[in-house]
């Protein structure tokens, strides 16, 4: 089924392979939440384009404390990378490396399935992590951004990050997945968040296309959450906010 991988790593690697994935973590988080803040949303500002939300008054300082935030995060999730590289390198996981040991519809499912436990889980942690007494240790740094941009995106307390990261070293033992689908993840991953956090609303409005806001979770829905706290927890979906009754009406 897999390819063996000539390679054991010792301490003294994975503590390099640790401070590498950190800095390409952050690296990673400020290029590209960087490049959405002034391409598209400084650009569509300037346009005043009707799609930038009426919310966006962050400060400068807001984005300082953010990045610095993001950083201790890049270091966690970089930690749970490492935990994860452990785990495939002595053949814990299901990740697989031949497109051919699967069919070639179980690829996009595997994408999909992971995305929807993803998205449950993260919804009803969300909606633990807003009980009051739990919101004040957890949850409230990322909710010190009434006003989001696209920083806010990465700008989590050391807890959360542990609590969202965890899920996927234990997705990868229980569902194979090819390799190159886990990484499409990831970077599935960073771009809604920034996208959901960026201030500009891009998805269309459109009769035709209007089924992608319903659905898809994009910055409206999810500055609603951050200005109106008890409504809109989800993560990629809008499922279970539906389910639950927690959509806000603006969408
Ligand atoms: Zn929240
Ligand atoms: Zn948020």
């Amino acid at each position: 089924m897999q390819e063996s991988i000539g390679f054991d790593p010792s301490l003294v690697s994975y503590i390099l392979i640790f401070i590498t994935l950190s800095l390409i973590i952050f690296i990673r988080y400020l290029i590209t939440a960087g490049m959405y803040h002034f391409l598209v949303f400084k650009s569509l500002k300037n346009r005043q384009s009707p799609r930038i939300l009426q919310s966006q008054e962050f400060s400068s300082d807001q984005m300082k404390s953010e990045v610095i935030r993001s950083g201790i995060s890049s270091l966690l999730f970089s930690g749970i990378a490492v935990l994860m590289l452990g785990l495939y390198l002595n053949d814990f996981t299901l990740i697989y490396e031949d497109w051919s040991d699967y069919p070639i519809w179980y690829h996009p499912l595997g994408i999909i399935l992971i995305l929807i436990l993803q998205d449950t889980y993260y919804y009803w942690l969300h909606r633990w992590m807003h009980i009051s007494s739990v919101f004040r240790i957890v949850h409230k740094w990322h909710h010190d951004s009434i006003h989001t941009n696209s920083m806010t995106s990465f700008s989590f307390h050391p807890i959360e990050t542990l609590l969202q990261g965890v899920l996927f070293p234990i997705l990868i033992l229980l569902i194979p997945l090819h390799l190159y689908c886990l990484i499409f993840i990831f970077i599935l991953m960073t771009i809604s968040a920034i996208i959901n956090h960026g201030a500009v609303e891009i998805y269309p409005k459109s009769e035709r296309l209007g089924w992608i806001q319903k659905w898809i979770i994009g910055a409206t829905h999810h500055d609603l959450h951050h200005r109106k706290f008890l409504f809109n927890y989800g993560l990629y979906f809008t499922f279970w906010d539906r389910i639950m009754g927690t959509e806000h009406d603006n969408k």
